[in-house]
């Protein structure tokens, strides 16, 4: 064990920041002031290891070369291989790659998985590339990531706008540039994978899954029943879906949606398949579902209902829509959907918030069971997936609102508490090389 001297305080050497970044070090450093972390160790996770960009050509349909950008953020890694998604979208930097992948590290941590925090993507919008263009566009990102990334040191996922096929692509091409005696003991460089190509069966649901289990779990809490409560979601993508499917099977119903292409609303109820079947037919798009008014975007998060599941992007709920919030609960699918004065807001008005790295963390979990199915050469049935992430997502929901009661805090900061707790024993166990 090593005594290490609190000389610094690095909340005096803060680096201006904006954006995504200025809210997830304002929810650090506020959780570090409450744990009294070390000054060293604060330092050590107020920056990110590595930041990689590369910039890479490929060819397009019409026969001209495109040059792309792409970001891996590796934030830390004290617990174990970097582990984070991967997100095709126009706002896709580095200021943004660096705050998704410090709040994979509290997610890691929190969630008790033996991974740190890393996050990437490309800037572009995909709606403007065919299927063709996308794989090439996703097989030149991973070979120029090339060592950057791999199964014991740094393991992407899908987010916004990747999906398994995303994932059976970057498999693929990291598998075909190994040497043939080491392709097939890489298969674990990505998780999220299709079921028939070593992903596991749930990981599409695990998130959305998760996110509806916290607020089950919220409600069963609070003596509350889901049967009968309305609900609105913003992105009705992967985790947005998942969320919403298992939230009607319990009885909960509805009331508004919002994608990146409008918003749709109806105080009877939308059918949660029959919106699937539709935005499928539709590239994605909610928009014009013959079964719900349009809803002006600016008025989707005053929506009446009982509970908000944004679940697109970050920087959605702030100081101009969360006086106008009626929700009692927000369950954050989305990371980073709700900035600090959004929050202090909501807070004050009594709405509770299940943070992100609790809320979402159903995904990790069950990319952790994917990376363990694929490293040992098994098969998970898709039964025992789920109660594996259920039981994971109990002990983590128990532990932050035990933590919160304890030190009476919202759940975020108790969030964050723990799981940077964690971190800072494992670096006062090891020490700092050399
Ligand atoms: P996705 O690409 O499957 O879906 C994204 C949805 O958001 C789409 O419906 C899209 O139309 C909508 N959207 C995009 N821009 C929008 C805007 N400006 N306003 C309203 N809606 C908009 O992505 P996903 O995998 O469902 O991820 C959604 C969020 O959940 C992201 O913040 C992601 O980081 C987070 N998340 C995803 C996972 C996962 O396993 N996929 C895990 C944890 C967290």
């Amino acid at each position: 064990m090593i005594t290490i001297p609190k000389d610094l305080d690095t909340k005096e050497k803060k680096i201006p920041l904006r954006g995504m970044m200025e809210n997830v070090m304002e929810q650090f450093n506020s959780a570090s002031d409450h744990i009294n972390l070390h000054p060293n160790i604060r330092k050590i996770l107020s920056i990110t290891n590595n930041e990689i960009i590369v910039h890479f050509p490929v060819k397009m349909d019409n026969g001209d070369v495109a040059i792309f950008t792409g970001y891996r953020v590796q934030h830390n890694n004290a617990l174990g291989p970097y582990k984070g998604g991967l997100r095709y979208h126009p706002t896709v930097d580095i200021d943004a790659a660096r705050a998704l992948a410090m709040w994979m590290t509290w997610k890691t941590s929190l969630a008790g998985l033996p991974y740190g925090g890393g996050k990437g993507g490309i800037q572009l919008d995909p709606t403007k590339y065919s299927a063709g263009e996308l794989e090439r566009i996703t097989r030149r990102f991973t070979f120029a990531l090339a060592d950057n990334i791999g199964p014991e040191h740094d393991i992407p996922a899908p987010d916004v706008n990747t999906n398994s096929q995303t994932m059976a692509w970057m498999a693929d091409t990291y598998m075909s540039t190994r040497p043939p005696a080491e392709r097939s003991a890489n298969q674990h460089v990505v998780t999220g994978k299709p079921a028939g190509s070593g992903g596991l069966e749930g990981r599409d649901r695990a998130t959305g899954f998760g996110v509806f289990l916290t607020i089950k779990f919220w409600a069963e809490r609070n003596n509350e029943v889901l049967k009968g409560k309305t609900f609105t979601v913003q992105g009705f993508g992967n985790v947005g879906y998942w969320a919403a499917y298992f939230l009607e099977l319990e009885g909960a119903k509805l009331v508004a949606v919002q994608d990146a292409f409008g918003s749709i609303q109806n105080k009877n109820g939308i059918e949660v398949a029959a919106l699937f079947k539709y935005a499928q037919a539709h590239k994605g798009s909610i928009v014009a579902y013959p079964d719900a008014l349009p809803l002006d975007k600016d008025d989707f998060f005053s929506t009446a209902c009982d509970i908000c599941i944004p679940a697109a992007l970050g920087n959605q709920i702030t100081i101009e829509n969360a006086p106008f919030i009626k929700a009692k609960l927000i369950a954050e699918g989305a990371n980073g959907p709700t900035n600090v004065e959004g929050e202090q807001i909501l807070i004050k008005n009594g709405v509770t918030i299940i943070p992100d790295i609790l809320c979402n963390s159903g995904g990790v979990i069950g990319s952790y069971f994917e990376w363990l199915q694929n490293r040992n050469g098994e098969l998970w049935q898709l039964d025992e997936v789920m109660m594996k992430i259920e039981k994971k997502m109990k002990e983590s929901f128990d532990k932050v609102n035990k933590y919160a009661e304890e030190h009476h805090l919202d759940m975020r900061t108790a969030a964050y508490c723990i799981a940077i707790q964690r971190i800072e024993r494992a670096y006062v166990e090891r020490g700092i090389f050399p």
